[in-house]
């Protein structure tokens, strides 16, 4: 059983089967004359993507770079405990988040007030990075990757502490979370769905409308979604973020007046519902709510949240 699939020159694509859900979330291996890995998901992941590093033929040595898009720990929990398989690798993260992940007390703190008991399960352990393994991913800035580079932009909307890779050889970017989330297991029923991420708790849409204006402006052949995969051509997650947005902002107003005390339940019942109805629509008359029920709820939160906090901005 291979774990990992190519799904561009060179570009790999690790399932890290996140919270033990298959195509969630992906890892991403580049093996070029440099070796980078991009996003790790948690700590779980780590056994799984150097069980790929073996597959590919790369010696844990040769990785020269470990990168994250931000620091969500389904993104960035496991690159802690990865590095100390890497002896060689260099750590890039965007310069909001670096400190985070160099003393992870605050990420862990959070994780288990949301996630109580199951945070062991989930993401023990969150590992220290050392500082002297850090560089900063500043905007613009670059690392070769051999003949072509990776080119570093901050790309906030989902996460103030969100960078995007700008890979020059295949003109393609991996993009995090700032351009939505889709669902493969509904893509291959035939509904392709692309929900904006607005988790808690820098979600901002002009942000994001701005990272997403920008991705067009360079007109990739392709982009990689945190989750899940590669998105070719990249026009349609564009076009889903800037169909959902103000759907997603208009039901927010609506289930703040509708129900004060409860905003987020409410808010999950009629995105639920505004969903439901796009999907038979669209044909798909299939099981929905399994599939996108843990995005809609912390998007719902990340929304209300917005609301909540979007005067003191
Ligand atoms: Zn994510």
């Amino acid at each position: 059983m291979t774990i990992a699939t190519e799904i561009a020159q060179n570009i790999y694509v690790v399932d890290a089967l996140d919270g033990g859900i298959v195509e969630r979330t992906g890892i991403y291996i580049v093996k070029r004359a440099k070796i980078a890995i991009i996003d790790t998901c948690t700590s779980k992941a780590v056994p799984r993507i150097l069980e790929a590093l073996d597959e590919l033929n790369i010696a844990r040595e040769a990785v020269d770079y470990l990168i994250v898009t931000h620091v969500h720990l389904d993104h960035a929990g496991g690159a802690g405990l990865l590095l100390q398989s890497l002896p060689n690798a260099t750590f890039y993260v965007h310069p909001k988040g670096a400190r985070h992940l160099i003393d992870p007390s605050r990420l862990i703190d959070s994780a288990r007030s949301v996630y109580g008991e199951q945070f062991n399960d989930l993401f023990d352990p969150i590992v220290p990075i050392p500082q002297e393994r850090v560089v900063l991913a500043e905007h613009d800035s670059r690392i070769s990757m051999g003949d072509a580079d990776f080119v570093f932009y901050d790309t906030p909307g989902h996460a103030r502490h969100h960078i995007s890779i700008y890979d020059e050889a295949t003109n393609s970017m991996f993009v995090g979370d700032t351009t939505g989330v889709n669902f493969p297991v509904l893509t291959k029923a035939g509904y392709d769905i692309v929900l904006p991420s607005t988790s808690p708790n820098q979600y901002n849409p002009d942000e994001m409308e701005a990272s997403i204006a920008f991705y067009e402006s360079l007109a990739l052949d392709r982009i990689f979604l945190g989750h899940y995969s590669k998105v070719e051509p990249p026009t349609h997650a564009y076009e889903q973020v800037r169909y959902w947005t103000p759907i997603f902002l208009q039901r927010t107003e609506q289930a703040i007046a509708e129900a004060p005390d409860a905003p987020v339940d409410r808010l999950t019942e009629l995105l639920f519902a505004d969903i439901a109805e796009h999907a038979a629509q669209n044909g798909y008359t299939g099981e929905l709510k399994q599939h996108i029920a843990s995005d809609v709820i912390v998007s719902s939160q990340g929304l209300v949240h917005y609301f909540a906090t979007r005067g003191d901005r």
